[in-house]
């Protein structure tokens, strides 16, 4: 039987497993199984040829009983409802396992940025907070970057808002550029925070991670930080990194300003001096000690989770893994840090930014980073010690977590 590859049937099933280990009302399961809110609208964008195309995007507002919804927005030629529905839930359950005052959301445009000159982008970009500007903002749902988005659109998106409103509200949207009321380690906390979960991981599987190897599925933002903290912070091996048009493999590991350094060159990290290729399915079976995937969702299948050898999965994407998969790869003894844990630095920086932008006085990254470390290792080991205590998996045991604290709040607003 073909899997169910429906990100957001997953993350149902993910939560049904969860409800049912915790014995949850009935009446709150169902709540927390389906969105409160979301948003369909048309992007109308001039394009540099003269013709207008119509884009299709979303908000989803998953659950703000936390605090208002938070989230990023991704531009992807595969968005679909369902996987923005699926994100805004796994940022509901990201925000509450990080434990900080936020609810989840997500947001989506179907397009290939790829294929879009700069203008284009800033035309999509205010377009797409014209349509949002009405129902985001500091108290109500504040957006930030995800795949394909970054610090340049987010400025051109906050710029937008501000224009609507009127006055000036940098907490709208984090992952801003500095000079617009950034962070300092906002654009590598999603990989930072990764980092300071493999170390608490490793001392649970007595990994030395001196020396020890990786994969890496991405070289976006997080991918990219990933391969330059492990090497710097650990002195990771990093063997093979791929993109989307395949990976590169050196058995003694690679450097990452040598790979950076042809990226920028060759605008793919196929062909980089002293590597082999090595496609995306490969990758993900290679004999290493962690594997890193910090890609896109269904990466880890029935189809390849038999075949994984890494003793350690650390899961810096949303939704790399089917369930399925996770059966497998737990059956295999393999330690699983689930993804809104893994990945949930991004968010806590951003949550930080807010603050700072709330205070007009705004912190040194060796502060971000430090706070950044507490409240990844409190998460990690709220998560690792429920795992123990109920005997459930990882997975399992975040969604324990995160599902009681949610489920809480709804208990106290009296909404169910
Ligand atoms: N897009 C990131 C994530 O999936 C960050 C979200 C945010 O900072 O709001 O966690």
């Amino acid at each position: 039987m073909n899997e169910n590859l429906n990100p957001f049937a997953i993350a149902q099933a993910q939560l049904d497993e969860a409800a049912a280990v915790l014995q949850l009302d009935p009446d709150m399961h169902a709540f927390l199984r389906e969105p409160m809110r979301e948003f369909h609208f048309t992007i109308p964008v001039r394009m540099d040829d003269g013709t207008t195309k119509t884009f299709q995007g979303f908000r989803v507002q998953y659950n703000d009983a936390r605090g208002p919804s938070k989230g990023g927005i991704r531009f992807h030629p595969d968005e679909t409802i369902d996987t923005v529905r699926a994100l805004a839930a796994w940022m509901t359950w990201k925000t509450a396992v990080a434990d900080i005052p936020l609810g989840g959301a997500k947001g989506g445009v179907i397009c290939n940025p790829r294929e879009m000159s700069s203008g284009e982008m800033e035309r999509l970009s205010r377009g797409y907070m014209r349509n949002v500007a009405r129902f985001v903002g500091l108290t109500q749902d504040v957006p930030a970057p995800d795949v394909n988005t970054n610090p340049q659109l987010m400025a051109w998106m906050l710029d937008e808002y501000e224009l609507i409103i009127g006055h000036r509200e940098p907490g709208v949207i984090t992952g801003k550029p500095l000079p617009l009321g950034g962070s300092a380690g906002r654009t590598p906390a999603t990989a930072m925070g990764g980092m300071f979960a493999i170390r608490e991981a490793a001392k649970i599987v007595g990994l030395n991670l001196q020396g020890a190897t990786a994969a890496i599925q991405g070289f976006g933002n997080v991918g990219s930080f990933a391969h330059k903290l492990a090497q710097e912070l650990f002195g990771i091996k990093v063997v093979p990194v791929s993109d989307e048009f395949g990976g590169i493999y050196n058995a003694h590991g690679m450097n990452y300003a040598d790979v950076k350094a042809h990226l920028q060159r060759a605008g793919k990290l196929g062909g980089c001096p002293n590597t082999e290729p090595v496609s995306n399915k490969d990758l993900l079976e290679m004999d290493v000690d962690i594997l890193i995937p910090a890609a896109i969702e269904n990466q880890l299948t029935a189809q390849n989770a038999d075949h994984v050898k890494a003793k350690v999965v650390a899961e810096l994407a949303n939704g790399p893994t089917t369930p399925e998969a996770d059966n497998i790869l737990n059956d295999k003894g393999i330690y699983i840090i689930p993804d809104f844990l893994c990945n949930a630095g991004g968010v806590i920086v951003s949550y930080f930014e807010m603050v700072q932008n709330s205070y007009q006085f705004y912190w040194d990254e060796a502060m971000v980073n430090e706070r950044l470390d507490l409240n990844m290792t409190t998460a990690f080991k709220a998560v690792h010690d429920m795992s123990v205590t109920q005997k459930v998996d990882t997975r399992v045991a975040a969604y324990l977590v995160a599902v009681n604290r949610v489920a809480e709040a709804v208990r106290l607003r009296g909404w169910v």
